[in-house]
């Protein structure tokens, strides 16, 4: 590659990638720029986005990849916030974790400054979630985010465009061109937003199965490492949770009822692996801010309402209706999927599930569809437990049968039921 002063040669870049070179920060700094300022057209980036899917990157050029797309936006100041916590799951099927997480981090000490997504695919998205409390405002401009975070200890809103824009257009470049499927592209781009958005301490939740990204332990386990890796380079505390995403977290799937069981858990009770997954994560992300992590001291927090009454600091100064949150609107028409023989519950797809919950009216098919936050699932049996013929596994709350018999397809052959109960952990590892 030439040196500084010659215009860059895109062409270079892209030929030293295919033959499995490595770029250094001032390559990757050039070539993204020219992207993001227009003057290096979609089909070259497109073109080295496929040769770094088949020729891999560095740990270091991850890092300084990720840098870059970082530096390509603003950058969030947190460091008036002593214990400033940011959180993100890889996505997955009724994983409603940072409604309850978010305020129990901030009754604890810390400060949760997040930024959060919308569906993707048969996942659904935080903000989308928030959005089913009446009232409730998912998008924060900068100045009322770091005041909220100040004031509340919490604040949650939308990815906003100023950060990370190479993200932003690489993504979709990316959605585009088959070019998804790649461990430094989906670390970068993950760390990338979470670098911006200022946190010292970051707490992931990897999801590992039927309904994740990534659906086995070792390719879960090396984006974890990955992630963890950049976090250091960056100077930041990056843990990671491996979480199983085979069967839905918690029972409820679809926004306004992930909504209510999200509320039931900050009341103390809720589906254990729901608690589970959020203590887990709690230990991790106090200990990464170096606040003191006790596990009975978490447990209390939701147990005795100060995780609850942080919650609803938080969705009163976002604007939404806290007395609105036990009747938040569900659809009223509900449909049974049951079980076809005896015995126990050994898989329940959560992808099947989370594509049923779209099919009703819960997921978008294009970009920019109005959601039906009312709709959703609600599984009645956890993988291990025992069930006989003709028992309810999932009941469907849907709108005058709209979508109905393609959800009901969608499910079609989605459980399996075995003669002797197989437990399967929740949790399967932690990168620190
Ligand atoms: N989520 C992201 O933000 N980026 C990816 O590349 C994959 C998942």
């Amino acid at each position: 590659m030439g040196g500084m002063s010659e215009p860059l040669r895109a062409v270079d870049v892209i030929v030293a990638k295919s033959r499995g070179e490595t770029h250094d920060r001032a390559t990757l700094e050039r070539f993204l720029h020219g992207y993001v300022g227009g003057e290096v057209p979609d089909y070259q980036v497109a073109a080295w986005l496929m040769a770094v899917v088949w020729r891999g990157m560095s740990p270091q050029e991850t890092a300084d990849l990720t840098e870059v797309m970082a530096d390509s936006g603003e950058r969030l100041d947190l460091s008036a916030f002593p214990y400033a916590v940011d959180k993100h799951s890889t996505g997955g099927v009724g994983d409603k974790t940072t409604l309850v997480l978010a305020p129990l981090l901030a009754s604890l000490g810390a400060q949760v400054a997040k930024m959060s997504g919308r569906g993707l695919g048969h996942t659904g998205g935080t903000i989308d979630k928030l959005e089913a409390i009446p009232g409730f405002r998912a998008e924060l401009d900068h100045e009322a985010f770091l005041r909220q975070v100040g004031e509340v200890g919490v604040a949650v809103t939308g990815q906003s465009r100023d950060l990370t824009p190479a993200d932003g257009l690489l993504y979709a470049l990316r959605d585009a061109t088959g070019t998804i499927a790649s461990l430094p592209l989906i670390a970068s781009s993950i760390m990338s937003k979470k670098l911006a958005g200022g946190a010292r301490t970051i707490v992931l939740d990897v999801k590992v199965g039927r309904g994740a990204f990534m659906r086995t332990l070792p390719e879960a386990r090396a984006l974890a490492e990955a992630m963890v890796a950049v976090g250091r380079h960056a100077g930041r505390t990056v843990r990671a949770v491996l979480s199983n995403m085979d069967e839905p977290l918690g029972t409820a799937v679809g926004h306004a009822l992930e909504v209510r069981e999200a509320v039931a858990a900050l009341r103390g009770g809720g589906p254990p692996d729901l608690r589970e997954l959020v203590v887990v994560l709690a230990g991790e992300a106090l200990t990464g801010a170096g606040l003191p992590a006790d596990r009975a001291a978490i447990e209390s927090a939701l147990d005795d309402g100060r995780a609850m009454g942080r919650f609803v600091r938080w969705v009163a100064a976002q604007g939404g209706d806290p007395g609105r949150l036990d009747d938040l609107e569900v659809a009223p028409d509900v449909a049974d999927w049951n079980a076809e023989a005896d015995g126990f519950l050994d898989f329940l797809d959560a992808e099947r599930v989370g594509r049923a919950v779209g099919l009703l009216g819960g997921g978008r098919r294009h970009k920019g569809d109005t959601l039906d936050l009312g709709v959703g699932a609600v599984v009645r049996a956890k993988v291990g437990d025992a069930v006989r013929a003709g028992d309810r596994l999932v009941t469907l709350h849907h709108r005058n049968g709209a979508g109905l018999d393609e959800a009901l397809a969608a499910l079609a052959g989605s459980a399996i039921i075995v003669d002797r109960r197989e437990s399967r952990p929740l949790i399967l590892d932690v990168v620190r």
